[in-house]
């Protein structure tokens, strides 16, 4: 087991005290990336098990956690993956993962803010796999041994760039600058009593407005993670957002405001505060 901190561009494993930096740990400076951590994620459950007995380098500090996944080469997401939200959007559900990009530069910490692009912002809380050891055809049966770890993401929406158009386009919409905070921590497959059930929330200004299980994915984990493969070569790093349960401010015309708070948590990985901001 392990939970993999990003602390200011650091990689760091995080225990209940706080948080040991992987390089002093591990006596090995070529594991401070947390990318390179990600890459070599066997090694990881080892070095969080040498953590005990050894005071941390430091407390677990909101402000100074990156994404854990800071340099992904590919950003997945899963559209319409609950049959609640499709149903809340009105749309089919689709025959195959109906899959878009965020673009890389989207993602930001656990606790910085979002830049509104306008007045059609909205929220959505996904959980988000890590892939750890990539491949191509990666049959199902064999799609959790390649993931990293899973961490909590929010994939921020701007439904007028989004949907302007026929067909739509979801990709720029939801890759503005800030549109994909992650974290807090890249949790390790093994320390979820089963990881094809997690529980995930979501409060906009102190308002319930998304709970559901990852056990309602139309396409679960181990299904994404196949498909996917049998196109793009996954390589270690890439991340999967993989879709959002009923709740969106769309379905009810109310969007996201400068001064709101989104707080999105999920069972086991923790809770991800975002404020919303003007831009400018
Ligand atoms: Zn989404």
């Amino acid at each position: 087991m392990y939970r993999l901190l990003n602390v200011n561009g650091r990689a760091a494993l995080e225990t209940e005290t706080g948080w040991h930096d992987l390089a002093e740990l591990s006596g090995d400076e070529s594991l401070a990336d947390p990318m390179a951590a990600i890459t070599r994620h066997h090694e990881l459950h080892d070095w969080q098990a040498r953590t005990a007995g050894r005071p941390a380098d430091g407390t677990v500090d909101d402000s100074h956690l990156l994404p854990c996944v800071p340099r992904p080469a590919k950003v997945f997401a899963i559209g319409l993956n609950y049959r609640s939200h499709a149903a809340e959007s009105a749309m089919e559900l689709p025959p195959a993962p109906l899959t878009f990009t965020k673009f890389p530069s989207c993602l930001v910490g656990p606790h910085d803010d979002i830049v509104l692009s306008g007045t059609t912002v909205d929220w959505e809380v996904e959980l988000v796999v890590a892939i750890g050891t990539g491949g191509r055809d990666i049959a199902r049966a064999d799609a959790w041994s390649h993931v990293a770890g899973l961490t909590l993401g929010q994939d921020i929406s701007d439904r007028t760039v989004q949907l302007t158009g026929k067909p739509p386009q979801f990709s720029l919409g939801k890759s503005f600058d800030s549109y994909g905070p992650i974290g807090p921590a890249l949790v390790s497959v093994d320390s979820f009593p089963d990881p094809d059930d997690i529980e995930l929330w979501c409060d906009v200004a102190g308002e319930r407005k998304q709970q559901a299980s990852t056990a309602d994915l139309i396409f679960p984990v181990a299904e994404l993670v196949a498909y996917l493969s049998g196109i793009c070569t996954l390589e270690p790093g890439d991340i999967i957002f993989t879709g959002t349960p009923d709740g969106v401010g769309m379905a009810s015309g109310r969007f996201l405001a400068p001064g709101e708070m989104v707080e999105s948590g999920a069972a086991v990985i923790g809770t991800l505060r975002n404020r919303c901001v003007a831009a400018g």
